[in-house]
C-alpha cells in the first residue's frame, strides 16, 4: 500500500470525552463529508459508543449509508436540496430540515404518500445568511401552525458564522435573535424537543450557547477550530484523529544548483538526498504547499522540495539520511508535520486539508 490514512478511533473517543466533560448537554456528532474525511461509518459507530447520542450529516445519501450501515440513533441530515429522496428518508427514520415553505411543503407530501409523520428541525439565519428561514418567516410559521398536525417538531437550530471568535459581538448578536426567533415559535405555540446551535467553537468557548444540544464536528476529531483565535487542538486536551503515511518510491543524491521539479520552482542550496514519495494533489496534498511543509522519516522532518505533483512529491532527506526506496514518510500528523502546519503552508483550514484526502488513500483503523 502506497500511501494510507491511519485513524486512531481511540482518539475519536478521547476527544468526546473531552468535550462531555465541557457540557451538561447530549452531543450530535456531526460525520459529514465521509466523517470529516476520517471514514462515514467507522467514524459514526465510534462516535456513538464513546457517548455520543445523536449524529449529523449534511446529505441525505450519508445519513441513508449510516441507517444501512445498521446504526439506529437520531439522526439527521440538514442539506436537502428540492426533490431528493425523502421517501427513503422517511422509511429510515431520519430527521430533516426545513428552512422554506416550499421544501417543508414537499415533505409533508411525501409524507402522505408513505404514510408516515416526518421528524422535523426548524433552520434559522440568525445571522450568517447562509442556510436557514429568513425573509419568509412570517409565512413560515404561518404554514407550521397550519400543518401542525403532519409532522412531529422534533429541533429548532441555527449556525454561528463566527463562533471561532469568540471575542465578536456579532455571536451575541445571533443568539438574540435566534432566542428571539425561538419565542415567536413558541408564542403560538410550537415548542420543539430539542434546541442545538452550537459548533466546536461555541463548545468549548460559549457555554450559554449549549441550548439542549451541540454538534460537535473537527473537535471530535482531534483538531482546534483555528488555531490562530482560539489556539491548537492540544490546548483543549484533544487528540488529532488523523495520520497519513506514504512510501519513499526512490531516493537520489542531487547537487547544489539542481533545480527540482515542474518548473524549477526551487533550486538546491546544498547536495543531499532526495525522496521521491508517491503521494501528490490528486491523493489531496495541496498543491499550493508546494516548497513549504513536508514530511518526516523517523522522526526527521524532510521539507517539500519544489512542486507537488499529481502523483509525487519531492522531499529533502538531508544528506546523511538513511532513507531508501520502500520506506514510508509520515505525511502529516503522528511525528511528522501536523494537518494544522499543512493548512498554515496551503492558506487555508485543517477543515480543508482533512476531508479533501482523495477516496483512493485506503482508511486503516
Ligand atoms: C459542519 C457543521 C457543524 C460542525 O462544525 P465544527 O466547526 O466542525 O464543529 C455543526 N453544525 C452544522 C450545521 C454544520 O454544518
Amino acid at each position: 500500500m502506497r500511501a494510507f490514512v491511519q485513524v486512531d478511533l481511540q482518539a475519536i473517543a478521547h476527544n468526546i470525552r473531552q468535550i462531555s466533560a465541557r457540557t451538561t448537554v447530549p452531543i450530535l456528532a456531526v460525520v459529514k463529508a465521509d466523517g470529516y474525511g476520517h471514514g462515514l461509518i467507522p467514524v459514526a459507530t465510534q462516535a456513538v459508543d464513546a457517548g455520543a447520542t445523536w449524529l449529523g450529516t449534511a446529505l441525505l445519501e450519508e445519513a441513508i449509508a449510516i441507517r444501512n450501515a445498521g446504526i439506529e440513533v437520531p439522526l439527521i441530515a440538514w442539506l436537502t436540496p428540492p426533490h431528493d429522496d425523502f421517501e427513503t428518508a422517511l422509511k429510515l427514520n431520519i430527521d430533516l430540515s426545513v428552512s422554506s415553505v416550499s421544501l417543508f411543503a414537499e415533505i409533508l407530501d411525501q409524507a402522505k404518500r408513505s404514510q408516515i409523520r416526518p421528524r422535523l428541525h426548524f433552520e434559522i439565519d440568525s445571522g450568517m445568511r447562509r442556510g436557514g428561514v429568513l425573509d419568509e418567516w412570517t409565512a413560515f410559521l404561518d404554514f407550521a401552525q397550519e400543518h401542525r398536525a403532519e409532522y412531529e417538531l422534533i429541533g429548532f437550530w441555527s449556525h454561528f458564522a463566527r463562533a471561532d471568535e469568540p471575542e465578536s459581538q456579532f455571536n451575541i448578536l445571533q443568539q438574540r435573535n435566534f432566542d428571539q426567533k425561538l419565542a415567536e415559535l413558541e408564542a403560538i405555540g410550537l415548542t420543539p424537543e430539542i434546541v442545538h446551535l452550537s459548533n466546536s467553537a461555541a463548545i468549548l468557548s460559549n457555554a450559554s450557547a449549549h441550548k439542549s444540544m451541540v454538534r460537535l464536528g473537527i473537535a471530535m476529531y482531534g483538531l482546534s477550530p483555528d488555531v490562530q483565535t482560539m489556539g491548537s487542538g492540544l490546548s483543549f486536551n484533544l487528540q488529532p484523529a488523523m495520520t497519513i503515511k506514504a512510501q519513499i518510491h526512490l531516493v537520489k543524491a542531487a547537487k547544489a544548483g539542481d533545480p527540482i521539479g515542474y518548473g524549477g520552482t526551487e533550486v538546491l542550496k546544498y547536495d543531499t538526498k532526495l525522496g521521491i514519495v508517491v503521494m501528490g494533489y490528486s491523493d489531496g496534498l495541496p498543491r499550493s504547499t508546494s516548497n513549504a511543509a513536508g514530511v518526516s522519516y523517523e522522526g526527521e522532518k524532510a521539507p517539500l522540495v519544489g512542486r507537488i505533483s499529481m502523483d509525487q512529491c519531492v522531499v529533502d532527506l538531508g544528506p546523511h539520511s538513511s532513507a531508501k526506496a520502500g520506506d514510508f514518510v509520515t505525511v502529516m500528523g503522528g511525528d511528522g508535520y501536523t494537518i494544522d502546519e499543512w493548512a498554515l503552508a496551503a492558506n487555508t483550514i485543517n477543515y480543508e486539508i482533512v476531508t479533501r484526502i482523495a477516496a483512493r488513500v485506503p482508511r486503516i483503523y
